[in-house]
Formats: C-alpha cells, structure tokens, sequence
C-alpha cells in the first residue's frame, strides 16, 4: 500500500476513536453538570460552597466546550443539512474571514443578486470556504487579492473535467481566486491527496477535507492554477428549486387538477 493509503487509515482511525471517547464524556459531563445545577439551587444559603460549586460547574462547561471542538474535528459528524441561502452564508463569514487575513491581503466579494440556495450542513459548508481562503492566503506572502464570487450556473451537460463528475443539471457556484504564487504541475497533481503539502507548518489536510465535505453534499471542484499567476477553486452545489418557481409548479399541479 502507498505511504499516504496507510497514512490516512491511520488518519481515520485515530478520529474514530477520538471520536467515540468524545461521545461519552459528553454524556457524562452532562450527567456531572445536570446534578451540579440541582445542588447549586439548594447550596443557595451557603455563599461559600455556592462558590465553590459554580467553579467546578465552569470547568465541567469548558471541558464540554473542548469536548464539542473533538466531536466536531472527528470526521464522522453527523450531517446537519438545512436550506440555506449561500448569501446569507457568506455574508455571515465576513467577519471570521477578514480575520484570518493579513493587511497586505485585500478581500472581495462579488455575487449575484439572485443567488440560489443549497441543501447543505452550514458548519460544513463554512470550513470548505474557510480552508480556501486560508489557503489562497498562504500562497500571498507578500500581499495580493483573494475574490470570492457566486453565482448560479446552469449545466447543460454532464461535467466530467472536474474532480467528481457531476450531471447537468442547476448549480450554486462559488470561486476563491488569489493573485498568488500558483502550483506547479507536481502539486497540482497531488492537490487532494491527504497530508500532502508543501508548506513547512501545513497538514496537507486542507484540500482533502474540502474535496471530501463537497462530494459529501453532491457537487463537485474545478481548479485553475499556474505557477507565478495565481490558483482559482471553483465549487460547484446542487441548488435548490427556487420556492417561487416551486410555488408555481404546485399551482400548475393543482390547476390542472381542478380543470
Ligand atoms: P496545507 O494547506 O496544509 O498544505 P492543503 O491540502 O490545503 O494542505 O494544500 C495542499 C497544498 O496545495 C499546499 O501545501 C499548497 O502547496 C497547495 N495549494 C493549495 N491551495 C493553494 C493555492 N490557493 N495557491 C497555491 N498553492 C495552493
């Protein structure tokens, strides 16, 4: 088996088992946070203790804090898919996003006013925006732009260029692009492949986790990248119908059975 093969089993079953302990020491620390808020309403004579209690309570609330971070880093999470407008997802990472950049880094956004919605896990959907823009940033050591742009597109054809082929069909898109250093052919080649990388501080985890979460919700990736230019990621997503259009179908549906 090649090095990365075994890596990344390894990989996997560290997570899992990182995972199934993160699962009951939930369990138990609600056990230990649920009777201490029942002693902390009958401790409420005796200041001292009181205090003390509300300590330990503290403490059981941060370990599960940590223990949440745990569940959340093993992979098998489970999937919490709702309707989402991709604006209003990344609108609301402004904020986040424009902390992780650097001044020399100039950050821009551009997309279609009617930009559809996807069926997606929205923490999900977060960390694959995250992890392009962090990357984008790493390949701009000395400054540049990233743009992310949106817009629904409509495949008339099956796309099977891209990493996983996807049928025709209708699609949110979304591009990072920077003015960065670019890949060469060699990285462009290993891209996903897991603990990939060449950066001194990276996990090479990056790119295969965006990979994995997109094909997770149905859509594919398209990278566009040349050494000394700069590297552009597309995501494709399913989108949802529109609901007016689906509003419209039903009365066409219901119309028809009336007439
Ligand atoms: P990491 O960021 O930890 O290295 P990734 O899987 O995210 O892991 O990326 C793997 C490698 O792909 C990076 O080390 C880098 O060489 C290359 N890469 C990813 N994104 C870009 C980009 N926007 N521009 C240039 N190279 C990139």
């Amino acid at each position: 088996l090649e090095a990365h093969v075994v890596h990344a089993q390894k990989m996997e079953a560290i997570n899992r088992i990182a995972g199934g302990i993160a699962h009951d020491f939930n369990n138990i620390l609600a056990v230990i946070i649920g009777y201490g808020e029942l002693m902390a309403d009958a401790l409420d004579g005796q200041p001292q203790l009181r205090e003390d209690l509300d300590a330990m309570l503290e403490a059981a609330e941060r370990a599960k804090t940590l223990v949440g971070q745990l569940l959340s880093f093993s992979r098998r999470q489970i999937q919490q898919r709702a309707r989402l407008r991709l604006r209003a997802v990344l609108d609301g990472m402004r904020t986040m996003l424009a902390r992780v950049l650097r001044e020399d880094i100039e950050l821009r956004f551009d997309y279609a006013p009617e930009l559809g919605s996807v069926q997606a896990d929205r923490g999900q959907l977060e960390q694959v925006v995250m992890n392009l823009l962090v990357n984008a940033r790493d390949a701009m050591p000395e400054g540049g732009r990233i743009e992310v742009r949106a817009r629904n597109v409509t495949l008339e054809d099956d796309l099977n260029e891209a990493w996983e082929p996807i049928p025709a069909g209708e699609y949110v898109m979304f591009t990072v692009s920077d003015t960065g250093v670019g890949m060469d052919k060699e990285t462009r080649r290993r891209l996903f492949e897991p603990f990939f990388t060449t950066k001194e501080q990276g996990t090479g985890l990056g790119m295969s986790t965006v990979l994995g979460l997109v094909r997770q919700h149905e859509g594919t990736l398209e990278v566009d990248s040349a050494a000394g230019e700069g590297t552009r990621v597309s995501v494709y997503l399913p989108r949802c119908a529109d609901a007016l259009a689906e509003a419209e179908a039903e009365a066409a549906r219901e119309g028809a059975v009336l007439g």
